[in-house]
């Protein structure tokens, strides 16, 4: 071989032996391996434009990949691998997943909510019973299982337990032999070198010299990038511009673009290609500001690059197999060349990640995934080597432009996450201050000229970016150390020190001025700098929670905290100073005032400083504290900056702020909001009461009265006349005097009071469902999340609430238990304002109803903390006492202004809390103890004046004030307490203090009486309040009925007409009347005068037919919910279909609805033109679409189509006299020799040429000469009826409607098939109704909505009038087909199989269009009632034989049935029937079936038939029926319905009736071939009763549901990108939404795949389950849908729409089932429309391509 190469062509077809035996004679594998590749891969990966795939991949396999298999193994690779496939498993799951990916996470066991599960670990752990989340991953990460470190129970998975079958010890410790071992250490860092080398290539038209092997060829590519600048449609643009080419090219080209990150898009020589080049960029630059990024690459170099990747993806298979290889190829990576100053290989390529493009740098991560992640000593490693170059990766993705979970750096939570590994970094590489100054090395482009930070104009994008560094710190911080080393604590010093940098950048940063005179122009950018602070909130609690972890260590921290404050409070300590003076009590202070000067809400390190103090407070060390800060703790200085935080809260609530504008507002509004408050708002009152505790008290509230700018406020003579100052003043009084409240009140913290985690959580619940009973989620959306994401609900939730479950809609609540109310404090310092006056206002209501008083004192709060305790003097001080005086002074004082009943009530509240404070020190010590004597200085004169006055006598007077009645009740329980301290200091004069508390109870009783008289007067006071309001409401209702007379006529008119039916009923002239609607016994229609109002002009009419037409709105709308063939294709348009005929699968039909609301017509057509006028001006997207006719029922929005005309029921009665003989005359025999008599005499009309034939074959032989064409009109006739021209116009109009949307055809009045699609309708929808009333088990009359009762009754006089407004040959024409089914000798030629049709639709279709017979020489009769009642018996009877033939061959011989007696007469009437019916299909019906068995299942069979009979006549004729069939007694249904419908119970009486006529009968339908080959296909053909339809069962878990989502791959499209998958409930097709693979292209448009399938499945109407979000989406057509909650709860009662909470799921049976009947009520469309209506704005959704 020339120059050491062999040839390529030799390679292709030669043993991959062979190469493997030559490289092995070579000294050196790289380069032979080199000069290799440089042979084949570009002659493999040539036509890179237009590659042939699978051809690719065999020649890399064939000629490289399986040669160094062979190399590496010395033997057969295949043979080896199978050896080695069971012995190498991992001892980690690491399955990476993909964007989109169910990922789970046991909230009990593991680590850190970073922990997660692939699903089939996840289904295979014992996680799956404990309390999961699921969520959907946004790709990156990886299966944790088998990590001991990420879990505390149940680490694996079964299949990858240790010592699970098949991997035997054995297994495990021989892994492979030495020399496979050896040569991997020969060929792995080859390979990895080639990768690197390549991949991090940047010639673009060299290649490296030892690769340089062939001559060079002049081909190149023009090769686009993908960025997160350019849209979609920005490239395809640029490109169908630069490249001349089709849409469909571009669309090609920029899918895989974004899909791998880059693609060449042309080939050619050098100039071309890069001509291409520029106009890419300059297209692109045209639409958006930046160049696409484009380069032109040699095609050997491109080759190159898509190998390396190749054999990465190779490399990651060859790894997987044995532990051995991924060391080796960790080493191998590892390794620094000697001499170089070059990083290890794994570094280079880390370092070269954010130049990559997409595809390539997903390779590569799956690389390190499989090698490093999977041996976690390389892990370490692995992670050194990260943090080593930590600084330059951040800096490079904070440049890059790809997202971040395709950025090296999105592998930290790996990394930091794990316990020993973050200890290891922290201590050997000292990450945390690595993070830190990394951060610090980033943020300076946000820094001002006073070193902080200033985010005005910041990207946030960019800034986004930064956001992951803070991220990192979160991850390393997470897990607390256990051991602490000196190296640990050092090194953590270290870190803490550099992160206090950070904060010292943020202290007091975006300062803000009050803004007087003018508002300011632009509201500041305030998000980024408040994003940091949420950022922030649990990272600054874990470094509380570390420093926290021994004294040392946080007496050392509390240091450099302290220096830090103190360090940014130097401007503070050089202003100048003022004086305050105030009963005798003097502060000195720097002047300031919050009003003028700057002030920042940004004060991080305070607040760090006031954390650290509670944890020492809770350590007990706060008295060692002068060990750590000597000298020089300046207290004032320390609450300085927290307290201007809160005046200036304060001084926006008194709207001094608003020229500062909304910025301001929103930056409050977090500052107490719950994913910010604890370490902003929390520790600010923390801080103060710091002050509070460590300064004099006096002074303490003169600085406050100072900083509130209160002072002159509190001075007495002070008048004020300018109402909004009056009115600013009190409320800033009002929000000082709440702070102090909290300063001595909120002792909810541990470490300033004595309280559990637990306590706090539960008394933020019972706070919480104070305000009002709250769904799991609200509750936990208004609790702080930990670092882990939990709020610590659960664990006490029951303690102080009751769960009460949802209903079929809504969700579950929790309710507060009584035993809690007593800790409700109404000023809970978590309230917003709004929260407050809801929860006094729900309180007081509520002691109200349980007859208590209304005082709502503060319970007694929990001990102080030692540290803390003096903050109690606060409250019994000067100061305090002069405040709480002045204002009850001012209460008190007619003239006085500057009060509120809200400043009264915090008052008020004070004083309870310093009664409760001096009443609980007296219960625990001797009195002369006590030091707290509130009550002494409450009583105590407020001067020496002659008019002073004590607190307790001011309270007295304020009680009597008529305006103060609402806090009467208070200050009685204060007065009370009064007297309860003064007693237990009397008492324990004399007694020890242990008696005290039974005499407070004595005293309670006294009081007790009193109030019960008080509370006596005050019910008697509401009694008349209450009569009253009621008298005011009747008035206003009745004003009510007045103004909205519209809707309350008609909806009383129509629960009257329900009345009146119910009336008729029972009645009992009623009852004398026959109940049977066939036959020469038929029963009297009960009509009645029908007036009704229409819902427009409000105008009365009765309904008549000579009147103007009424109508009733209606909704036509195909529907596949009785189909028996579901995905049946449907005709898309029905051109050329005839619909006389419905198959007996029912696979779609034309049902008719209707809200039940009546019109004029004339009024209808007004509002539909007006509707049509005003949309024509409307700008936003239609709701319905009126070119259809669609429009929205004006009374109830319910979507219409088309409008029912309304026509009265025509009286009808037989007198029996005709009947007798008639009878006697009339047999069924006769009846049809007359009929095919008629039928014969209209065919020779025709043939005489006055006609185009009729298609009948009439058999001769069967004629009576004696019965000539006119006989039919013998048996009595009467002229039809007239109908007003507004009535015909009207049906015709809604016949037209029918027929257009049933068949999907243009309107055209002239159709043929327009009486078809009527009679299709009624029997279509009478079908529904029946089979929704058998699954609701409700009875078939009593039962009936209004709107169905109205709807039915409409419909089926409307088919009455269609016939008689239509041409009578052409009704002719259809009816003689029908009848050719059931008439014995008339046969049509396209007489359908008799197993092929639904036989209920041949019923309705013959009775409404057999009168067409009496049509005579253009005169139209119609049969008089006695001939009618004889066609409708005699039709029935026949289409009823039909059907129980129809039911007999198909009958099931498999089903289950409970036996009835052997020898009933009905048994043995099958029997025989059977056997002679058998004789027909020769043996095709298997004769051997027992008797009953026949009967039982004819009956079930036949009864859906029946009830649709018995609905249809009882609407068309208006004949009563039985009893029965209003009550829900399915015994008697069968009886009542034969007897309603004239048949004999044995059914099978009906063949021996009429046995010689039917005969011929049965033997020409058992005889039809096409019937003979339907029974043969036995799976196809239709079984009665039909299956009644539901959505598919779905599983009661969730993750199920998930599971099988992550399985589902799309069938167009062979990649594994993230798709949509869509479960229809119809029929559990799982479809690919919303994804341009999936589209279909119908009439020109495109849709998606769920749309496609709508059609077919539902035609167009259809229910989706969006599994990966847990959404149910209903469709219409292609243009509507709408979202509805999914029939999925958690253990909350709640829906999670997009898996947002991730708790675990089950299905609520009560919810789907309400669900499928909305299916089956036909409302799917109303449901879109009234969701549509009421959420008008959300119209974003292009449903067209769901
Ligand atoms: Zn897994
Ligand atoms: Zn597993
Ligand atoms: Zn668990
Ligand atoms: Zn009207
Ligand atoms: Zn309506
Ligand atoms: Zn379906
Ligand atoms: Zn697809």
């Amino acid at each position: 071989h020339k120059g050491g190469v062999i040839c390529i062509s030799e390679v292709i077809d030669i043993s991959p032996f062979i190469p493997a035996c030559w490289w092995d004679q070579q000294i050196d594998f790289y380069t032979t391996f080199l000069n290799y590749l440089a042979q084949v891969v570009p002659e493999i990966y040539f036509a890179e434009m237009d590659p042939d795939l699978e051809k690719q991949e065999e020649s890399i396999q064939r000629s490289i990949f399986t040669p160094l298999e062979w190399y590496l193994f010395g033997e057969d690779p295949d043979i080896c691998l199978e050896k080695l496939k069971h012995s190498g498993a991992f001892q980690l799951c690491g399955k990476v997943f993909k964007s989109g990916e169910t990922t789970y996470s046991c909230r009990d066991c593991a680590i850190d909510p970073t922990c997660v599960l692939c699903m089939d670990c996840f289904q295979n752990s014992v996680h799956k019973n404990h309390r999961y989340k699921m969520h959907t991953s946004t790709g990156g990460g990886f299966c944790d299982c088998g990590d001991t470190e990420a879990w505390k129970t149940g680490p694996f998975c079964i299949s990858h337990e240790p010592g699970r079958a098949g991997t035997t010890k054995e297994n495990l410790r021989c892994p492979l032999n030495e020399e496979v071992i050896a040569q991997a250490r020969k060929i792995f860092p080859s390979v990895i070198k080639y990768i690197v080398e390549m991949t991090i290539w940047e010639e673009e038209k060299e290649l490296p010299p030892e690769l340089q092997k062939r001559e060079k060829n002049d081909r190149y590519y023009c090769v686009l990038f993908n960025d997160e600048h350019h849209s979609y449609d920005h490239v395809i643009y640029s490109l169908q511009r630069a490249l001349d080419c089709e849409l469909a090219e571009a669309q090609v080209h920029t899918t895989a673009i974004d899909k791998e990150g880059r693609r060449a898009v042309k080939a050619g020589a050098f100039a071309a290609c890069q001509e291409a080049k520029e106009d890419i960029k300059s297209h692109s630059e045209n639409v958006s500001q930046h160049p696409l990024h484009v380069e032109v690459l040699h095609s050997e170099v491109m080759a190159h690059q898509k190998f390396a990747l190749r054999l990465g993806s190779w490399m990651n298979k060859i790894m997987s197999y044995s532990s051995d290889f991924r060391q080796i190829f960790c080493q191998a990576c590892l390794r620094e060349e000697p001499g170089s100053e070059n990083p290890c290989l794994i570094s280079r390529l880390m370092l070269w990640d954010a130049k990559l493009y997409k595809g390539a740098r997903k390779i590569l991560h799956e690389l390190i995934f499989s090698s490093f992640f999977m041996e976690m000593e390389y892990k370490k490693f692995f992670a050194m080597e990260f943090v080593k170059y930590y600084k330059q990766l951040q800096k490079d993705y904070i440049s890059d432009d790809h997202d971040r979970s395709i950025s090296i750096t999105a592998l930290s939570v790996q990394m930091f996450t794990v316990p020993t590994l973050a200890r290891h970094l922290i201590e050997e590489q000292n990450v945390i201050s690595v993070i830190t100054e990394t951060l610090l090395e980033v943020l300076p482009e946000y820094l001002d000229r006073n070193n902080k930070f200033n985010f005005q104009g910041y990207s946030q994008d960019k800034l986004g970016r930064v956001y992951a560094v803070i991220c990192d710190l979160k991850y390393i911080l997470i897990s607390k150390p256990t051991v602490w080393t000196e190296r640990l604590r050092m090194q953590f010093l270290e870190g803490f020190r550099s992160f206090l940098k950070i904060l010292t950048c943020m202290q007091g940063m975006e300062e803000i001025r009050r803004q007087v005179g003018q508002h300011i122009e632009v509201d500041p950018d305030w998000e980024a700098a408040i994003a940091i602070q949420m950022q922030l909130k649990n990272i600054l609690l874990m470094f509380q929670e570390w420093c926290a972890c021994d004294e040392e260590l946080l007496l050392v921290a509390y240091k450099e905290c302290h220096k830090a404050v103190m360090r940014c409070s130097t401007g503070f300590k050089s202003s100048s100073k003022t004086v305050i003076q105030l009963c005798g009590h003097t502060l000195e202070t720097k002047s300031y005032k919050v009003s003028e000067d700057l002030v920042s809400i940004h004060l991080p390190l305070s607040r760090t400083l006031a954390g650290l103090h509670v944890r020492l407070s809770r350590l007990g060390a706060v008295s060692r504290l002068h060990e750590f800060v000597p000298f020089d703790f300046q207290v004032e200085v320390l609450v300085e900056y927290p307290l201007r935080c809160l005046v200036l809260v304060a001084q926006v609530v008194a709207e001094m702020w608003r020229r500062n504008g909304l910025s301001l507002i929103s930056q409050v509004f977090y500052y107490q909001d719950v994913k910010c408050r604890e370490e902003m708002y929390d520790k600010d009152i923390i801080m103060l009461q710091i002050g509070a505790s460590l300064m004099d008290p006096n002074k303490f509230l003169l600085l406050v009265l100072h900083r509130y700018e209160l002072a002159d406020a509190f001075n007495k003579t002070i008048s004020i006349k300018d109402q909004d100052l009056v009115k600013q003043y009190n409320t800033l009084i009002e929000e000082m005097l709440q702070v102090l409240i909290y300063i001595v009140g909120e002792r909810y913290v541990p470490g300033v009071g004595n309280v559990t985690k637990e306590e706090v959580t539960m008394r933020e619940i019972i706070h919480l469902l104070c305000i009002e009973p709250m769904p799991h989620s609200a509750i936990a959306k208004n609790l702080p999340e930990n670092e882990n994401n939990e709020t610590g609900l659960e664990s006490v939730i029951n303690k102080v609430a009751t769960f009460k479950k949802p209903g079929v809609s809504g969700h579950g609540v929790y309710e507060l238990k009584d035993e809690s109310l007593k800790d409700f404090n109404m000023y809970f310092y978590h309230y917003s304002k709004t929260q407050h006056s809801k929860a006094e206002h729900m309180q007081k209501k509520r002691r109200k109803q349980e007859n208590k008083d209304e005082a709502l004192p503060p319970p007694p709060p929990p001990e102080f903390c030692p540290a803390f305790s003096k903050a109690v003097n606060l409250l019994n001080c000067d100061i305090m006492m002069y405040i709480l005086r002045t204002i009850f002074e001012r209460a008190v004082d007619p003239d006085s202004n500057l009060w509120t009943e809200g400043m009264l009530q915090m008052a008020f509240h004070i004083l309870a809390l310093g009664l409760l404070e001096e009443k609980q020190q007296l219960q625990k010590c001797p009195e002369e103890e006590v030091m707290f004597d509130f009550y002494h200085k409450a009583s105590r004169l407020g001067s020496s004046a002659m008019n002073a006055q004590n607190i307790q006598m001011l309270l007295e007077k304020l009680k009597g004030i008529p305006q103060l009645e609402g806090q009467k009740d208070m200050i009685m329980w204060i007065l009370q307490m009064f007297d309860t301290v003064k007693r237990l200091r009397e008492k324990s004069c004399l007694i020890v203090a242990t008696t005290s508390g039974s005499d407070s109870i004595k005293n309670d009783e006294i009081t007790h009486d009193k109030e019960k008289a008080e509370r006596k007067r005050k019910a008697e006071a509401a009694r008349l309040h209450r009569q009253k309001i009621m008298a005011q409401m009747s008035a206003l209702q009745k004003n009510f009925i007045e103004t909205h007379k519209l809707m309350y006529d008609s909806t009383s008119e129509m629960s009257g007409k329900e009345d009146s039916i119910m009336e008729e009923e029972s009645t009992p002239a009623v009852n004398d009347y026959s109940r049977i609607a066939l036959g020469p016994k038929r029963g009297p229609s009960i009509t009645e005068k029908e007036v009704l109002t229409c819902i427009l002009c409000q105008e009365e009419q009765e309904v008549k037919i000579e009147n103007n037409a009424m109508v009733l709105s209606a909704c036509v709308q195909k529907s596949t919910a009785l189909t028996q063939h579901r995905g049946k294709p449907i005709e898309l348009s029905g051109e050329t279909m005839d619909p006389l005929f419905m198959d007996a699968d029912l696979a779609y039909g034309t049902y008719t609805g209707s809200c039940g609301h009546v019109m004029h017509a004339v009024c209808w057509q007004k509002y539909f033109e007006a509707v049509q006028l005003s949309s024509q001006q409307r700008i936003h997207v239609d709701l319905f679409d009126l070119e259809s006719g669609e429009y929205l029922c004006p009374l109830c929005k319910s979507l219409c189509n088309t409008v029912i005309p309304i026509i009265p029921l025509q009286h009808q009665k037989i007198s029996s006299e005709n009947t007798e003989p008639l009878a006697q005359l009339l047999t069924l025999e006769r009846w049809i020799q007359t009929v095919l008599a008629r039928i014969t005499g209209y065919n020779m009309k025709h043939a005489k040429g006055e006609n185009p034939t009729i298609p009948v074959l009439f058999d001769q032989g069967m004629g009576d000469s004696t019965l000539e064409f006119h006989s039919i009109l013998s048996y009595g006739v009467q002229s039809s009826l007239n109908y007003s021209n507004s009535i015909k116009e009207m049906v015709l109009l809604f016949a037209t409607t029918i027929y257009r949307i049933g068949l999907k055809v243009p309107p055209d009045e002239t159709d043929p098939r327009i009486p078809m699609m009527t009679w299709s309708t009624c029997a279509f929808t009478i079908q529904a109704i029946e089979n929704l009333l058998g699954d609701e088990g409700k009875p078939l009359f009593g039962a009936l909505q209004n709107r169905q009762h109205n709807g039915l009754k409409a419909l089926m006089q409307f088919a009455i009038a269609q016939r008689i407004t239509c041409s009578q040959v052409l009704i002719q024409k259809h009816l003689i087909r029908l009848l050719s089914v059931v008439l014995p000798n008339l046969q049509s030629e396209a007489t359908p199989c008799l197993l092929s049709i639904d036989l209920f639709h041949v019923l309705v279709g013959t009775v409404l269009a057999f009168p067409s017979l009496y049509w005579d020489d253009a005169v139209d009769l119609q049969p008089s009632p006695v001939s009618s009642s004889y066609n409708h018996l005699y039709l029935f009877h026949l289409i009823t034989m039909a059907h129980m033939l129809q039911i007999l061959l198909t009958i099931d011989t498999g089903l289950p049935l409970a036996q009835i007696q052997e020898e009933s007469e009905e048994a043995r009437s099958a029997s025989s029937f059977l056997a002679e019916i058998s004789q027909y299909t020769s043996g095709c019906i298997g004769c051997g079936i027992p008797g009953w068995y026949l009967w039982v299942s004819l009956k079930n069979g036949i009864i859906p038939y029946l009830r649709c009979a018995a609905l249809f006549f009882h609407y068309l004729l208006g004949v009563t029926p039985p009893e029965e069939l209003f009550t829900n007694a399915a015994e008697g249904e069968y009886n009542a319905l034969c007897s309603y419908l004239s048949l004999p119970t044995n059914l099978f009486l009906l063949f021996q009736k009429y046995w010689d006529t039917v005969r011929p009968l049965l033997q020409r339908w058992c005889t039809d071939p096409a019937l003979l080959y339907c029974l043969k296909q036995k799976s196809t053909v239709v079984r009665y009763p039909r299956k009644r339809n539901s959505l598919i069962e779905l599983p009661d878990d969730y993750s199920c549901l998930l599971n099988q989502a992550s399985h589902f791959r799309c069938p167009r499209s062979a990649d594994d990108e993230r798709k949509h998958p869509v479960l229809c409930l119809f029929c559990g097709a799982i479809l690919c939404s919303q994804n341009i693979c999936c589209q279909e292209v119908v009439n020109g448009e495109e849709v998606g795949a769920c749309i496609f399938h709508a059609l077919h499945c539902g035609a167009g109407v259809c229910i989706f389950l969006k599994i990966r979000e847990c959404r149910v989406v209903l469709v219409e057509g292609k243009a509507r849908g709408c979202a509805y909650p999914a029939p999925y709860l958690d253990e909350y009662g709640e829906t999670d729409p997009g898996l947002k909470r991730g708790n675990p799921l089950h299905l609520s049976h009560e919810r789907y089932r309400k669900l499928h009947l909305v299916w089956q009520q036909h409302c799917i469309i109303e449901e879109i429309a009234r969701s549509q209506e009421t959420n008008q704005m959300l119209f974003g959704f292009n449903w067209q391509l769901l």
